[in-house]
């Protein structure tokens, strides 16, 4: 088992990667910025090290000083968390190099998940959906691209290979502006990501977002732990989460579930993943996976019962998995709302002290904050000051017991987006459950 890890990571998920650290008596090495230092896990942490300024730049994404702290503090492994550097797949690379583990999987599979193209091209050969579209990167000819779009129909996408955090794609509604399209996303493409290929994707109108969590050993054993449904965003964004999905059934949870698993050992997938797909008429398109564990994961570690974090941690010391798919059993409900230091109506970050903190509690309630009365939320980081997790035995209790939760939490001193959370959580189409991914927007817009 790895002895000691540096969690290269900051807030509510660097306090998450603590605790499962201190259950398997890992010791932990807390790397923060100079704004960061009264972060609560840097308090809990065996050892803490300041990499650097406030800007990101400069500390979360400065890979040889994260490198560093490792080799002082005579560390084993890194766990990126989500965001910062959790993506990079030259980061991983540096930290396998320098003789330590890096706590997701090979350096190879974050590349080519990160080539939208190359992700697509892996999940059709191991026969996971994706949308119907190009098959590939377009090319030059517009012959070619033309009598592509009326086979794919309109409206279409035009998509960046190496886009991300919803950039590089502009939907075409006709003929007439397709070629145009494709020459201002490659424009755009090439200056922003270095990657001047793009695809085209049917564009679907109305689709949910659901996503498969998957968890995956070196020694080719691979699972997953059903669905999630995470559609309602705001600017491609989640705000609130839930598993299962609504209205998924057991034999399709269990078919896309074991494509995706199989997938993994298909491409040699190691450690905690997760497959998003967009879900329309009761079918499923893979559009992308992500290579690290998402701020969502709680809903999946809920109704299943199993700790993801831990899971990576042992399966990066080399273990293998700690269940196979029959020990995996579904078992109620589970929602999440993203708690923001941003204003509930204009979405203005909200940054400063926090003069008074009151986490609600009781049955089937996880909070994972960061947070505590006097904590000085810094300007310079994204806006989660935590997750609010409700667990019932169904649905409703779930809802019933995330209304009670969030009318209990107390937050002053800054701006926060729990009034937001009320009014979604007792909104008639949410309480029906299955709204789609414009839903939110749609309602914020009335
Ligand atoms: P990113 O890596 O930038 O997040 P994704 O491929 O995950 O890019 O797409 C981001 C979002 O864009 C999706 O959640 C969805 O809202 C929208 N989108 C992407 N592809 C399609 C498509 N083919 N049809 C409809 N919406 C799409």
């Amino acid at each position: 088992m790895l002895d000691k890890v540096v969690i290269a990571n900051r807030g509510e998920i660097a306090l998450r990667i603590l605790r499962a650290c201190k259950e398997l008596g890992i010791k932990t090495v807390a790397v923060h910025s100079t704004a960061d230092h009264t972060l609560k896990h840097v308090r809990l942490a065996d050892e803490s090290v300041c990499i650097g300024p406030p800007s990101s730049m400069d500390s979360y994404l400065n890979v040889p000083a994260i490198i560093s702290a490792a080799e002082v503090t005579d560390a084993m492994g890194i766990h990126p968390g989500y965001g910062f550097l959790s993506e990079n797949a030259d980061f991983a690379e540096r930290v396998e190099q320098s003789g330590f583990r890096f706590i997701g999987p090979k350096a190879d599979t974050i590349r080519m998940m990160g080539d939208k193209v190359e992700a697509i091209k892996a999940m059709k050969l191991a026969g996971v959906p994706t949308v119907p579209g190009s098959d590939g990167p377009l090319g030059d000819d517009d012959e070619t691209n033309l009598h592509l779009g009326r086979k794919v129909g309109y409206p279409v996408i035009i998509k960046a290979a190496g886009g991300g955090g919803g950039r590089g794609m502009r939907v075409v509604h006709s003929e007439a502006t397709l070629l145009q399209a494709i020459t201002m996303t490659r424009t755009e493409a090439a200056t922003a990501f270095n990657n001047d290929v793009v695809y085209m994707e049917k564009f679907l109108e109305n689709p949910r977002h659901v996503e498969i969590q998957v968890l995956a050993d070196e020694h080719g054993n691979a699972i997953h732990l059903g669905e999630r449904d995470c559609s309602m965003q705001r600017r491609h964004q989640k705000v609130v989460e839930e598993a299962p999905a609504p209205g998924i059934t057991k034999s399709l949870r269990a078919e896309i579930g074991e494509r995706c698993a199989k997938a993994c050992q298909d491409i040699g997938y190691v450690g905690a993943g997760t497959f998003e797909f967009l879900y329309e008429n009761d079918e499923f398109y893979f559009i992308e996976m992500n290579t690290r564990v998402q701020v969502e994961h709680p809903v999946t570690e809920m109704i299943t019962g199993v700790d993801i974090v831990r899971e990576q941690l042992r399966i990066a010391s080399g273990e293998p998995l700690a269940y196979k798919q029959k020990d995996i059993k579904i078992r109620g409900h589970a929602i999440e709302c993203r708690i923001n230091a941003e204003d509930a109506r204009t979405f203005i970050p909200s940054p400063g002290k926090v003069t008074a903190y009151h986490a609600p509690g009781g049955i089937g309630v996880r909070v994972d904050s960061h947070l505590y009365t006097g904590y000085c939320v810094p300007p310079h980081y994204d806006s989660m000051i935590g997750k609010l997790i409700t667990y019932g035995e169904d649905r409703s209790t779930a809802i019933a017991r995330m209304r009670i939760a969030l009318d209990e939490m107390v937050i002053e001193g800054i701006r926060n987006n729990i009034a937001l959370h009320r009014d979604i959580i007792r909104d008639a189409n949410f309480e029906a459950g299955g709204t789609n991914i414009h839903y939110l927007e749609k309602k914020l817009d009335l």
